[in-house]
């Protein structure tokens, strides 16, 4: 291996994709990108089945983003389609609009001519009040009220988490909207894409660079002692391991993805349904609604929520965050030591949807080329 390096990036997700496309094209860095998958995408990675049809290897990503520059920038390497994001809920044997808008309200509460201002009245009827919401279950009691909260809520966060909503941060069930009004999309954003041909695709594109090496199924402990940098490290592992658990595991929630070809266009009339109160799956995804993929079958993954595997979500709990934090102080440490930088869902045990990451990842490499003078 070329040891000469100006920057190594642990991790070639989102973060690490960005992060070496940002060093490699804008400060002509030499740049190591290493994976310890045998893939790059991170959690975004999507793949083709046997079947040929594209599926979404660790759960439906769905791009959205308020922010135009980082669309501009991402089109650099990929085209889009229209992000095709509508979820049903299957609950009370029936299958309703979710998130709740005037739709669901309507059929929920058998009233066909609720319209925005009813509806609003309705739910101010419904309402807990509760001043300022201190977790998940009384953010979504003071929104929506008790029957609604148990219909929806309940069931599928502690399938999720096996957690009670009582005891995760408001945060975790407010990432999902209630609308007044006949939107049925899942997410409110300005921007709602998917990359064309895949968000594998897209990163390919994004790391096709003279100045980028990319060496996968590589670890970063098999490497950090051997080879240095001269300017910088970007880590986006998660920051317990970096620092060899030395103040205990963070925890994280896992998940098993089970796959199943159909033999038929289309199994379920939009690209997701949640299964708040039956079933062992919190989900069902037939990707094939966002993909616009045309094939005579379908492919269905079941989400099963799970305690061990790959980290995939923080758990938004306040005892966390404080571990979180210990860790963060070391962190900071680190960056002012040894220019090591972290950054994204597993550095900053945060839940971060992928543009935020993006983001993030754009604002650290321009604290970096401001540290080198430019
Ligand atoms: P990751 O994507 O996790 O990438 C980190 C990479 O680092 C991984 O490839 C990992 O293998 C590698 N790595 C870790 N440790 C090491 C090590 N020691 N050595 C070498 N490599 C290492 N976002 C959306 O915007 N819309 C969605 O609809 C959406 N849906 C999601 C659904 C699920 C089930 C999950 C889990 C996430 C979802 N996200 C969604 C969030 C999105 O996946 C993340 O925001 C994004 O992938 C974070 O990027 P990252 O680079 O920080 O981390
Ligand atoms: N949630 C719920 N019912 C649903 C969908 C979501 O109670 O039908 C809650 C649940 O706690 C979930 C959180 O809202 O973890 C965030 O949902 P989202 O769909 O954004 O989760 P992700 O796609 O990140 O898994």
């Amino acid at each position: 291996m070329d040891k000469n390096y100006d920057v190594i990036i642990a991790g070639a997700g989102p973060v690490g994709c960005v992060m070496a496309e940002r060093f490699a094209s804008v400060m002509n860095w030499k740049v190591l990108l290493i994976d310890k998958r045998d893939h790059v995408a991170g959690n975004c990675f999507d793949k083709q089945h046997d079947s040929g049809l594209l599926i979404h290897r660790y759960g439906p990503h769905y791009f959205r983003s308020n922010n135009k520059d980082l669309i501009d920038y991402l089109s650099q390497f990929t085209d889009w389609i229209p992000g095709n994001y509508y979820v049903k809920s299957s609950t009370n044997g029936e299958l309703y609009p979710f998130p709740i808008n005037l739709l669901t309200l309507r059929q929920f509460f058998k009233k066909p001519d609720l319209n925005a201002e009813t509806a609003q009245q309705l739910l101010e009827e419904k309402r807990i009040p509760i001043e300022n919401p201190a977790n998940s279950e009384e953010f979504v009691l003071s929104r929506v009220g008790r029957e609604m909260y148990e219909a929806f809520y309940l069931g599928y966060t502690l399938k999720q988490w096996a957690i009670h909503p009582k005891d995760l941060a408001p945060s975790v069930c407010g990432r999902i909207p209630v609308r007044l009004n006949e939107d049925e999309r899942y997410v409110d954003h300005k921007y709602q894409l998917t990359p064309a041909l895949g968000f594998t695709e897209m990163f390919k594109k994004m790391i096709d660079h003279p100045n980028i090496d990319l060496q996968l199924e590589t670890d970063f402990n098999q490497i950090r002692h051997t080879v240095k940098p001269t300017k910088a490290t970007i880590y986006t592992g998660p920051i317990d391991e970096y620092f060899d658990y030395k103040f205990g595991k963070l925890p994280w929630r896992s998940l098993e993805f089970e796959f199943k070809e159909e033999s038929k266009e289309f199994s379920q009339p939009c690209v997701q349904i949640n299964y708040p109160n039956d079933h062992d799956y919190t989900r069902t995804v037939e990707i094939k609604h966002v993909t616009g993929q045309k094939h005579r079958h379908t492919v269905i993954s079941y989400e099963y929520p799970r305690a061990e595997g790959d980290p995939y979500y923080p758990i938004p709990m306040e005892e966390n965050h404080h571990l979180y934090e210990r860790y963060r102080t070391l962190a900071e440490q680190e960056t002012k030591e040894n220019d090591v930088f972290f950054c994204g869902r597993l550095a900053e045990y945060k839940y971060y949807n992928t543009d935020e990451v993006m983001e993030l990842a754009l604002k650290t490499f321009n604290t970096i080329k401001g540290k080198h003078g430019n």
